[in-house]
């Protein structure tokens, strides 16, 4: 911690502490029937990390927080975090959000370099600063003013893909097409009507340098409203940004829809305003605050696997798909 001002650090240990407190208890979450919901198998570990710290923490941030942490440090886990695929130049540049449902309020990071846990950081702007994103070099450098270590983000593996995309003459590019989606998003509740969501992703593989795709987009990436519900995606963020997906999906919720159908409407409503919509990549989770759950993809070509932890039971299983 060189560069860090220590007292800082204590300051940022302190408030994240403090609410944790305000967030929940562990007395408390040992009579909770907490519910944790991410997208895709590197789900299921998150997941089952996710409630054992809302267990010993009652925290629902701090187990979204930790439950990402798991695929952000996962180096076999290409999508997410540290081995995460880089962008057109070999950078790798991560994208992260946290909203807490109570306080109505985001975390976020986009387009971070060299941090491997953008979900922490993301959470740190939530609870130490007024703002709701940072970006590219300024969410950088607020994270190592609150101590988190600069490294590499390449792995032997991911620069090998990086080598093989660019050797390859063919390859393809984000000035046409894109390719290559899997997120990490959550939404959990602690079974008492509170709901956080989170994202984090090292988004499009082989992007163009600076691009931020949904998953950090309030609204879009994440949602959560204790009100209501929460959402997440994973997917073509450059087609899910227009939908606003998630806080579309939460909506479709306020006015009645299941978590279920509040996807498929979303689906269906993607479709319609483009029939192109049908070939996309999207894939969507959802939870309302009486912890039914909903998971839908578009199509066969992206099929959506999700993983439920509830009852301290964790499965991994299929969405409903609309085609
Ligand atoms: N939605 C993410 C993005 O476009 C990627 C993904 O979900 O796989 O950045």
């Amino acid at each position: 911690m060189d560069s860090v001002d220590r007292r800082d650090f204590m300051k940022t240990v302190a408030a994240t502490a403090a609410a944790s407190a305000l967030d929940g208890n562990a007395a408390e979450a040992d009579r909770a029937r907490p519910i944790f919901l991410s997208t895709w198998a590197h789900g299921k570990p998150a997941n089952e990390r996710a409630a054992e710290v809302f267990k010993s923490s009652g925290s629902l941030l701090d187990a979204v927080e930790k439950g990402i942490n798991v695929p952000e440090n996962d180096p076999n886990v290409t999508s997410v975090g540290y081995g995460g695929l880089p962008n057109a130049e070999g950078v790798v540049e991560l994208d992260a959000a946290i909203m807490d449902g109570t306080r109505h309020r985001t975390g976020s990071v986009c387009a971070l370099r060299m941090i491997k846990n953008p979900i922490s950081v993301a959470r740190l702007v939530l609870e130490r600063t007024s703002h709701t994103t940072l970006a590219g070099d300024g969410a950088f450098q607020f994270a190592l003013k609150l101590g988190f270590e600069a490294q590499t983000l390449l792995t032997p593996q991911s620069l090998q893909k990086w080598l093989d995309w660019k050797a390859n003459p063919q390859h393809k590019t984000y000035w046409l097409s894109a390719e290559n989606h899997d997120t990490i998003g959550m939404v959990a509740t602690d079974g008492n009507g509170h709901l956080v969501s989170g994202c984090s992703t090292s988004g499009a593989a082989f992007k163009i340098p600076g691009r931020v795709g949904d998953s950090p987009l309030v609204g879009c990436g994440v949602y959560a409203d204790d009100n209501v519900g929460g959402a997440s995606a994973t997917g073509d963020g450059d087609l899910m940004t227009n939908y606003c997906t998630s806080v579309s999906i939460v909506h479709f919720m306020r006015r009645g829809a299941s978590p279920q159908e509040a996807c498929m409407e979303l689906l269906k409503h993607m479709v319609e305003t483009d029939g192109k919509n049908k070939d996309t990549q999207v894939g969507l989770i959802a939870m309302n605050k009486h912890g039914e759950i909903g998971a839908a993809c578009m199509n066969e070509g992206f099929f959506l696997k999700y993983a439920l932890w509830k009852d301290g039971q964790s499965q991994l299983l299929d969405s409903a798909r609309l085609y």
